[in-house]
């Protein structure tokens, strides 16, 4: 296969980081080599920032349609490349082919289409009264960072940047130096969609050093950032001195709730192929993964052995054979931290149900013996208050534990520090909403996971963030409300 040489995308020429080091990129899933990317310092961020401050006029006085439109030509572009998309970006991460086909690329469109269109749809907001008419402009705030993690890269790089551009921002993205691959296939399209230069700017580095530098730049007006708990703390305390507009999109420790009365008939099956569905999709490395699954104990003797089967079932292997389910952990350093996580649970007094340790590679084709995989795990008989209950571990590992009322299964799910998601899994409609609106997290999902119209904000409460992201919260972040208001004489 050929080697990826990624290189930064700056004021609409490709450079390597000025100095000339590289980060080797290595696919997880068999440890080969997969090319380079820079490993750019404040140096490289500062060439982007500038451009990105250029460009910013000429850009912000387009008419939203032409920046739209602009979009809308990138999107196509990664419509036609879409399989070389997934490929590279199941190599990159180590994720199923089939997730990164039928997932990742295709919400990577949608983003950049969606967010199209959605700027052409705004309307400018007008308050009247007997004295005044307030109307209220939104104003592209300037240069966005725009930093996203590893685990969906194109995904979560798009969700950031399609908003950014349409509300008429310029951008300076960092992609996770982890995973660049696919955000500068991204680079590249936007070039030959026509994007001006500047618009669009792509830094590749070391979080401390490259992302650092970005969230301390004077001329960015605004950072999004998704990622882990700890890292957000760190660009928040970064960006406080000089009052940066902030999104953060954090952590998660998420409940799946599970009522007896989800699992009524052929809803049984249905409720386990969610739970589990929730709890290892791309190897429980999305920050919505349902990691701890709360079941009414008079529905425990039903479910626990059904889940457990399921979780056996699934499929662990090459994340380029279609029939897999369950690909590689993002790397073996992160295989390390997940297994250490399940053996501190087992001390803590887990009981294993399936899964528990590392993959035997003998079980594993021959080339993916040297890959991260991770078997998916189930663990029971630990306290709501155990590290494993409370901590995000980020790998196919769900803890299970018992409830016996609403209120009790409630005061569980909302005892952690984080407050991101929960599912719901009940044949009770007025249960469901009842139960969903004492839930402390952002979204309530009923006997679903992952449903989303793109219009709906989405994002955290607590440790799992800060702001909202989606439909017009999005636009809104990247803009300052400037309102204009005119006396209005008495009629
Ligand atoms: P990290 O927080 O380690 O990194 C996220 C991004 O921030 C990367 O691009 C990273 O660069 C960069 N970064 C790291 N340190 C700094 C710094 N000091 N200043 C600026 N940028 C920095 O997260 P992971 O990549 O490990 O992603 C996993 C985490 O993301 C999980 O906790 C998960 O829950 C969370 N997440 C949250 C989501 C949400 O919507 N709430 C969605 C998806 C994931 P580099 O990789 O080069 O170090």
């Amino acid at each position: 296969m050929e080697a990826h040489t990624v290189l930064n995308l700056i004021d609409g020429s490709f450079s390597p980081a000025r100095g000339g080091a590289t980060i080797s990129i290595y696919n997880p899933a068999t440890g080969e080599l997969l090319g380079t990317a820079p490993d750019s310092t404040a140096h490289d961020v500062d060439a982007a920032v500038e451009g990105a401050a250029r460009a910013f006029a000429g850009w912000s006085a387009l008419a939203p349609a032409q920046r739209g439109a602009h979009l809308h030509a990138l999107a196509a572009l990664v419509e036609r490349d879409a399989e070389a998309f997934a490929l590279a970006e199941s190599r990159d991460t180590g994720k199923p082919l089939s997730l990164a086909r039928s997932v990742d690329i295709p919400r990577a469109i949608a983003n950049l289409r969606f967010f199209a269109d959605a700027v052409c749809a705004q309307h400018t907001e007008t308050f009247l009264n007997a004295h005044a008419r307030s109307v209220v402009h939104r104003r592209a705030l300037g240069v966005a960072a725009c930093i996203s993690p590893w685990n969906l890269p194109l995904y979560l790089f798009t969700w950031k940047i399609a908003p950014a551009l349409a509300a008429g921002c310029t951008v300076v993205g960092k992609p996770s130096e982890v995973t660049p691959i696919t955000a500068s296939m991204l680079a590249q399209r936007s070039i030959e969609a026509g994007l001006p230069g500047g618009v669009l700017n792509i830094v590749n580095g070391r979080g401390p050093l490259c992302g650092a530098a970005l969230v301390a730049h004077p001329r960015v007006a605004c950072i999004t950032f998704t990622g882990g708990t700890a890292t957000g703390e760190t660009i928040a305390r970064a960006a406080a001195p000089s009052f940066k507009r902030t999104a953060l999109e954090l952590g998660g420790k998420n409940a799946t709730i599970v009522f007896a009365d989800a699992l009524h008939g052929e809803q049984l099956s249905k409720s386990v192929h969610g739970v589990a569905r929730a709890a290892f999709t791309n190897q429980g490395q999305v920050c919505h993964c349902g990691s701890r699954i709360l079941i009414e104990r008079s529905a425990w003797e039903i479910f626990v052995p059904a889940l457990v089967a399921r979780a056996r079932a699934l499929r662990v292997g090459d994340p380029l054979d279609c029939a897999t389910d369950i690909g590689s952990l993002i790397s073996g350093q992160h295989l390390l931290r997940v297994a250490a996580a399940v053996d501190g649970a087992v001390r803590d007094g887990g009981h294993l149900l399936c899964g528990g340790s590392p993959l035997d590679p003998s079980h594993l084709p021959e080339q993916n013996r040297a890959g991260a995989f991770y078997p998916p795990t189930l663990i029971e008989g630990l306290p709501a208050t155990a590290k494993a209950n409370q901590e995000e571990i980020f790998g196919p590992v769900a803890t299970l534990i018992p409830f016996s009322s609403e209120s009790e299964a409630i005061a569980i799910a909302n005892g952690t520090r984080f407050g991101l998601s929960a599912s719901l899994w009940t044949g009770d409609a007025d249960r469901a909403q009842r139960v969903a609106r004492q839930l402390d997290c952002g979204t309530v999902w009923i006997n679903s996971w992952m449903l989303r119209d793109l219009r709906a904000p989405i994002g955290g409460m607590r440790a799992s963030g800060l702001g909202r992201e989606g439909g017009q919260e999005a636009l809104n972040f990247f803009a300052e409300p400037v309102v204009v208001v005119t006396h209005e004489e008495p009629q």
